[in-house]
C-alpha cells in the first residue's frame, strides 16, 4: 500500500469531504467542509467532491451536498456501513481514495472522523493534521491571514512557491498557530471541528456516483450490538445564536451564579456555555465548554461572566458577533476582544441586565 503511494503526488487530484451521516441525515459539519473545500478547489481549479458512506440514505440528503458546492457525491451503500465501524468506514475509504486519488481529505473533527481520519493516514501512509482552524492553498492569500493573525514579517520572509495544503492549527497550549505541510505524501489529510469553518451555500449541479468496492462481514471484526443514546440532551451551543458561559468567576456561590446564567440565556432566549474551569471544577458538563478544546461558537451574543479570558477560551467565541464581557478586574484580558465590558461584580450586573432585557422586550 506504501508503493502505491510513493511520492506521485502529481498523480493526485481534487479536493474531498467526507461526508458525515448519522441515521442518514448528513451532518453540519459536512456543509461547513464542502464550503472550505470549494475555497481549495477553486484556488486549485479542481473539483470538490464529497464521499457519503451508509445504508439507504435518501438521494434528496446527496443531492443537497451540491448545494454547498460539490461536483460530485461518491456514495457508498451497504448494509454494512449502516452503523459506523472504523474497520468498514476506512477499509471503504481508503480503498475509493487509493481509486481516485484526491490530493486533498477534509474530515470533521467529531468523535467519529477523530477515530476514521488517523485510521486511514496510517493505511494511506501520509501526514493527517488535526484541529485545523485555517486552510489554504494559495501562497498570497495565505499570506494575507498571517498578516492579519500574527506577528511575522511577511514581506522579508521566504515562502515556498507551491500548492501544497497550508494546515494552521494551535500549538504549545494554544500560545502560537503552527502551520503544517504534507509535502511528500497524498492525499494531504486534515480534520477540522464541528463550528470552525462557516457553511456558505454554493449550487453546483452534483452528480451521484455509486463506485464499486469491496467490503465483506470478514473485514469488519466489530459487532455494533447496540445503540445507547445520551440519556440527558445535551446543549446546542454551535447551533445557538445567544451563547451566556460562565467562568471561575462564579466560585463564591456556584449554584447562583449558574442559575443567572440560565436566567439570563432564557430572557435572552439561548443556552449557557462555560470555561473549562468551570467543567474541570465540575459545575458544568462538558457539552457546556467553549474553546480550544472545548466547542468553537459564532453566535450573535456572546455574553462572558466571570470569564478572564485565556487564549484558549477566546480561540473558540471570539468570532462572534457580539461579546459583552462582565469581569471585576478592568485589566482582565477578555475586555481585549469584547465589544461591551462591563467591569463589576457579575451577581451585582447580572440581575440588571435581566431586568434591562426584559424591560426592552416588554417596550417592543
Ligand atoms: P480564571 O482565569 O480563573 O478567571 C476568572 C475570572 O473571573 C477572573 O478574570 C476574575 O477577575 C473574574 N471574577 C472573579 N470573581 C468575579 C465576580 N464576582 N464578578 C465578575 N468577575 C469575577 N479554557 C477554556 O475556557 N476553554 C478551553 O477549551 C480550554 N482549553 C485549554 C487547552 C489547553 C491545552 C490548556 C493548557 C488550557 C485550556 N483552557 C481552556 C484553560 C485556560 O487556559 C484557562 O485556564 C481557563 O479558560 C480559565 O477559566 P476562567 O476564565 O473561568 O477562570
Amino acid at each position: 500500500m506504501a508503493e502505491f503511494n510513493a511520492m506521485d503526488t502529481a498523480a493526485f487530484k481534487g479536493v474531498w469531504v467526507f461526508c458525515e451521516q448519522r441515521e442518514g441525515e448528513i451532518q453540519s459539519i459536512s456543509y461547513q467542509l464542502l464550503s472550505e473545500g470549494r475555497k481549495l478547489a477553486n484556488d486549485l481549479g479542481v473539483e470538490l467532491c464529497g464521499v457519503v458512506m451508509g445504508s439507504e440514505v435518501n438521494e434528496d440528503y446527496l443531492k443537497a451536498l451540491g448545494g454547498y458546492g460539490a461536483d460530485r457525491v461518491y456514495y457508498i451503500d451497504s448494509p454494512l456501513l449502516k452503523d459506523y465501524t472504523t474497520d468498514g468506514y476506512a477499509k471503504a475509504l481508503c480503498d475509493l481514495i487509493m481509486d481516485k486519488k484526491p490530493e486533498i481529505m477534509l474530515i470533521g473533527a467529531t468523535n467519529l472522523g477523530r477515530d476514521l481520519g488517523p485510521r486511514c493516514a496510517a493505511r494511506l501512509h501520509t501526514g493527517l493534521t488535526a484541529d485545523c482552524t485555517h486552510l489554504d492553498v494559495d501562497v498570497e492569500k495565505y499570506k494575507n491571514f498571517l498578516r492579519t493573525t500574527s506577528n511575522i514579517d511577511v514581506d522579508n520572509t521566504k515562502f515556498e512557491e507551491n500548492t501544497n495544503l497550508k494546515m494552521t492549527r494551535p500549538a504549545f497550549g494554544g500560545h502560537l498557530m503552527a502551520t503544517i505541510i504534507c509535502p511528500r505524501f497524498r492525499p494531504a489529510m486534515a480534520t477540522v471541528r464541528p463550528g470552525v469553518m462557516k457553511k456558505r451555500e454554493c449550487p453546483k449541479n452534483v452528480e451521484i456516483i455509486e463506485p464499486k468496492f469491496e467490503l465483506t462481514a470478514a473485514d469488519i471484526h466489530t459487532e455494533v450490538v447496540d445503540t445507547v443514546k445520551a440519556a440527558k440532551k445535551l446543549v446546542d451551543l454551535i447551533g445557538a445564536d445567544y451563547i451566556v458561559s460562565v467562568g471561575r468567576g462564579i466560585s463564591k456561590d456556584v449554584e447562583g451564579g449558574i442559575k443567572l446564567a440560565e436566567e439570563l440565556a432564557d430572557v435572552l432566549g439561548g443556552v449557557v456555555g462555560g470555561s473549562r474551569a468551570t467543567i474541570d471544577s465540575g459545575w458544568l458538563s462538558a457539552d457546556h465548554q467553549v474553546g480550544q478544546t472545548g466547542k468553537t461558537v459564532h453566535p450573535k451574543i456572546y455574553v462572558a461572566l466571570g470569564i478572564s479570558g485565556a487564549i484558549q477560551h477566546t480561540a473558540g467565541m471570539q468570532d462572534s458577533e457580539c461579546i459583552i464581557a462582565v469581569n471585576k478586574n478592568e485589566g482582565a484580558p477578555i475586555f481585549g476582544v469584547a465589544d461591551y465590558g462591563i467591569v463589576g461584580d457579575l451577581f451585582k450586573v447580572v440581575p440588571e441586565l435581566i431586568k434591562q432585557v426584559e424591560a426592552a422586550k416588554a417596550a417592543q
